[in-house]
């Protein structure tokens, strides 16, 4: 492979049949592309997701537009519904745990007397890390301690904890992990098998709850339902979840909708946001949904909580221009109101995903949005778009009658 993208590009496109518009979306700025080719390995160009705002939502008294990086229609559109059914009567109220995150080291053959030695050497663990560690300490985060567990397969776990403050704290957390590998050796009597950190982010979990009259889901009901009956609905709906697995894990992908689109505008990391929010739904042994609804005194009340390792310093969030625009619409918070704002957008995903699915269903909402597709694909362009949309989502044409009803759109007198 060429060293340069510009290089790698002339050969990819002369090997590949790769049509202008595809080549073309891949193309970006030079700028733009030569940041790619910084970021990553092999560098071809950028993958143009479509960004959206989620705007309105209330977060703690305070309002928030949220962008969100996502090529599913519909997600964005129910953010906002939810963000203003619920924004009405006071929005989400949030929290989040200190940003605490476990740099882990496994050591193998580790005696009984070496492991009780490991769950007393914090104060050498402490004072190797001081370095590394020293720009997390000067912003108030830090070594916190290390917690000392014995595996199935007799390998000695030891976490060493640490306040990451804004940042995911990965790379931290990794060189923290290796850098203690000798101390730890030399007080377990072991061997290390592998130092690394857990994406798990247990300790650094953020919530959101809200509550809402019950009347207020008079809203795009079907004739004859109640506002009651549609509340029962919702908290029944989210209750498969709890039974169910198949029914959890879409329950749980449909809020990850939402707070996956937020890290991925953010450029913070989506793997390691989505791996742990999956673990924390299996944390009892069996998979289950991320939040409880319950019907109290004539309001809904929805409530999430799950680890959020949310960051707003460090990684690619503040290096690249886009992921900084993005927090820039967010007012530029910290990282522990970042992960509070993900959490109201993945429970105010969840909301509008149960209210769709136990009234209307969402099919209706969604076709909506795959009818504009459908036009695009018909050769609609500006605003043909909209008006072929609007009339293919009214009747329930394939893609051989959108030409047609393209081509008549065209003849009409403007
Ligand atoms: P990083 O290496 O950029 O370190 C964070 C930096 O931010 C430090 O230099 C710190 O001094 C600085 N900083 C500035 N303001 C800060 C503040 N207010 N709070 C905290 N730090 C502040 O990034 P990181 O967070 O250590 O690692 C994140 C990156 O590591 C991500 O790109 C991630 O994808 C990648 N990564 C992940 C894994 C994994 O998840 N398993 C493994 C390896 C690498």
């Amino acid at each position: 492979m060429p060293r340069d993208i510009e290089s790698r590009r002339r050969d990819l496109q002369s090997a590949f049949s790769i049509g202008t518009e595809e080549w073309e979306s891949l193309s970006v700025t030079a700028p733009l592309r030569e940041l790619a080719d910084v970021m990553v390995e092999s560098a071809v160009g950028c993958l143009p997701v479509p960004l959206g705002v989620a705007d309105g939502f209330i977060v703690d008294g305070q309002e928030v537009s949220i962008p969100m990086a996502i090529e599913e229609p519909s997600v964005i559109a129910a953010a906002r519904f939810a963000a203003r059914l619920v924004g009405r009567d006071g929005g989400f109220t949030t929290w989040a745990t200190e940003p605490l995150m476990a740099a882990q080291v496994f050591l193998e053959g580790v005696s009984a007397q070496g492991e009780t030695r490991l769950a007393s050497c914090a104060p050498r663990v402490r004072e190797t890390l001081a370095g590394p560690l020293a720009s997390l300490e000067r912003r108030g985060g830090g070594f916190r301690g290390i917690r000392v567990a014995r595996l199935p397969s007799s390998t000695v776990r030891v976490d060493i904890l640490v306040d990451v403050r804004d940042a995911m704290g990965a790379n931290r957390l990794n060189t923290a992990a290796e850098l203690a590998r000798p101390a730890l050796e030399e007080a377990g009597g072991g061997r290390v098998l592998m130092a690394i950190l857990s994406n798990a982010a247990e300790e650094r979990r953020a919530g959101a709850r809200f509550v809402l009259p019950v009347d207020r889901l008079a809203v795009r009901l079907p004739e004859g339902m109640s506002a009651a009956e549609a509340a029962r609905r919702i908290v029944a709906g989210a209750e498969l979840a709890q039974e169910d697995t198949s029914r959890a894990v879409t329950h749980n992908k449909g809020i990850m909708n939402g707070i996956s689109s937020l890290a991925l505008a953010t450029l913070n990391d989506t793997r390691a946001i989505e791996a742990a929010a999956h673990a924390w739904a299996a944390r009892g042994g069996t998979y289950r949904g991320l939040s409880r609804y319950t019907v109290e005194g004539g309001a809904l009340r929805g409530e999430i909580e799950l680890p959020l390792a949310f960051a707003t310093a460090g990684g690619s969030v503040d290096f690249h221009p886009a992921a900084r625009a993005s927090l820039a619409i967010l007012g530029n918070p910290d990282a522990r109101r970042l992960a509070r704002i993900a959490a109201a957008l993945g429970l105010a995903q969840n909301l509008a995903a149960l209210l769709a699915l136990v009234t209307s269903g969402i099919q209706q909402g969604h076709m909506r949005y795959h009818a504009a597709r459908q036009a695009w694909r018909a050769g609609a362009r500006g605003e043909e778009v909209r008006l072929l949309a609007r009339e293919l989502a009214a009747r329930t044409a394939g893609p051989a009658d959108a030409e047609a009803l393209l081509q008549k759109i065209r003849e009409r007198p403007r």
